[in-house]
């Protein structure tokens, strides 16, 4: 899952990003809303944690034009003690959620888990296919009960084919799911997690669909 940070206080924004880099989320973090809507141009996040008071763009205003833009991922917004006006006006600007500063770390994993399950239309915590389950919180695979031990790479990879599974992902949609600016990629990086993927997992869960990509095949 690739996540984007929107915001301007450095301690806040660390402690954050650290966080959620150890959850196994790739995070890009911007610091003002134009560099906010530069980002959002790409396309390539699954969710948006925003804070509202920003340099250079409020971070209501950048909501709005980005639903406005035809945006659909979750949007999280991150608002001061005192913001009810803020929550409100978040919330009706198309914000799916809010947290008010300070935040439990934990409180935010849990509430970025339900809208992104909510978001790919799933209703249960754990993804069941198969024998195989996968847990977002607690980042357990099992495959007919038997525990799978996965890199933290490797499970991110896993919960991209999952959810929703069977969907064909490409190779690089799925290196944009895996890493953020942060991170250099090796050319070949993905494919080899997809190779040790199939390794613990079982060779024929993980289909390759010429010149497209891969998908998850249950049997
Ligand atoms: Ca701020």
């Amino acid at each position: 899952m690739r996540l984007l940070l929107v915001e301007d206080d450095t301690m806040i924004g660390e402690s954050i990003s650290e966080a959620l880099t150890s959850e196994h989320y790739a995070l890009d973090w911007v610091k003002d809303g134009l560099g906010a809507e530069l980002a959002l141009a790409n396309g390539v996040y699954d969710l948006l944690l925003l804070d509202l008071g920003l340099p250079k763009k409020q971070g209501l205003q950048v909501l709005k034009d980005y639903r406005k833009q035809g945006g659909i991922q979750p949007v999280l917004i991150l608002t001061a003690r005192d913001g009810l006006a803020d929550k409100v006006a978040g919330l009706d600007a198309g914000a799916d959620d809010y947290l008010v500063k300070p935040f439990e770390l934990d409180e935010l994993f849990a509430r970025l888990r339900a809208l992104l399950r909510r978001h790919s239309g799933r209703i249960q915590p754990i993804i069941t296919v198969g024998a195989l389950s996968c847990n977002p919180a607690t980042f357990e695979v099992t495959i007919d009960e038997q525990l799978i031990n996965l890199s933290a790479r490797e499970f991110a990879l896993l919960l991209a084919l999952l959810d929703p599974p069977g969907r064909v992902m490409s190779l690089s949609a799925l290196e944009e799911k895996l890493y953020s600016w942060q991170n250099e990629v090796a050319s070949n990086s993905v494919e080899v997690h997809i190779h040790r993927l199939r390794k613990k997992l079982g060779a024929e869960f993980i289909v390759n669909v010429r010149g497209v990509g891969y998908r998850w095949q249950h049997h």
